[in-house]
């Protein structure tokens, strides 16, 4: 699976994806994450250069109508995606393959992402481009566009819950990691064991007897009693 991240902020994902099942898996090519700064095509107007020299790349403007706020514009983000998609195809030109790539533009009024959508996100595709908002959010003309690049049936509109964060890089990651659950090898034995066994929130690990401020606080008898369809019952809530 090759995620195709459209960023303005494309360091923050930087610690997460070097630590732990997420590293192993890029480092096996299990998966393969790829950034796209929208401010990297940013041209005209809005490149100005400097008496001192130094550049700057604005992205974003403001929104027609009012309010408070800027909004990213179409244009460099557009760019990115056409980048993106350019990426893919000259891949499955190499490799004779058939590519099939989808674009999610993240949105809290999006459609909610689960597991579910994960797995099938694996099995239909093997490419996922993800739009990443910041600011008020992105321009609305990117969503014609981006349908007319993939086909309205391969874009989605997606929220990781109900709630507003400042961006869309939270989201990215959130589905980068949960989507390679998914890819066959990123999880080894025992970590999809993990996965599919029954799971519970309830966890304990050594010491059996926990002793604060002069309380102690017990493992649950069931843990320790070694019968595991009672344990099994119990995190079932049995
Ligand atoms: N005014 C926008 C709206 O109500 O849709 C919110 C903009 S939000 C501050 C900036 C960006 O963060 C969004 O464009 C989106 O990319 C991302 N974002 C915020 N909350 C999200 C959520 N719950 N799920 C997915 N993306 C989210």
């Amino acid at each position: 699976m090759h995620f195709h991240i459209i960023t303005l902020f494309p360091e923050m994902f930087d610690s997460y994806l070097s630590e732990s099942i997420l590293a192993r898996a890029i480092k096996e090519k299990k998966i393969k994450v790829s950034f796209y700064n929208p401010r990297k095509f940013v041209t005209g107007k809005y490149k100005k250069v400097w008496p001192d020299g130094n550049v700057s790349l604005q992205a974003d403007d403001r929104p027609y109508g009012g309010g408070p706020g800027m909004v990213m514009r179409a244009e460099p983000v557009i760019k990115a995606v056409e980048r993106a998609i350019k990426t893919i195809t000259n891949y499955e030109l190499r490799i004779k393959n058939k590519a099939k790539a989808k674009i999610i533009f993240f949105s809290p009024s999006g459609k909610k992402f689960d597991t579910k959508y994960a797995k099938d996100s694996v099995k239909k595709y093997t490419d996922i481009i993800m739009i990443s908002g910041r600011y008020e959010g992105v321009d609305s003309r990117v969503k014609e566009v981006s349908k007319k690049l993939v086909g309205a049936k391969n874009f989605e509109e997606i929220s990781v819950g109900d709630y507003v964060l400042t961006g869309g890089e939270l989201p990215a990651m959130i589905l980068v990691d949960s989507i390679s659950r998914q890819v066959k090898g990123v999880l080894n034995k025992f970590e999809s064991l993990e996965e599919e066994r029954i799971s519970s929130s309830e966890v304990y690990t050594r010491p059996e007897i926990l002793e604060y401020k002069g309380k102690k606080y017990r493992v649950p008898k069931v843990l320790l009693s070694g019968h595991q369809k009672n344990i099994e019952n119990w995190k079932k809530g049995i």
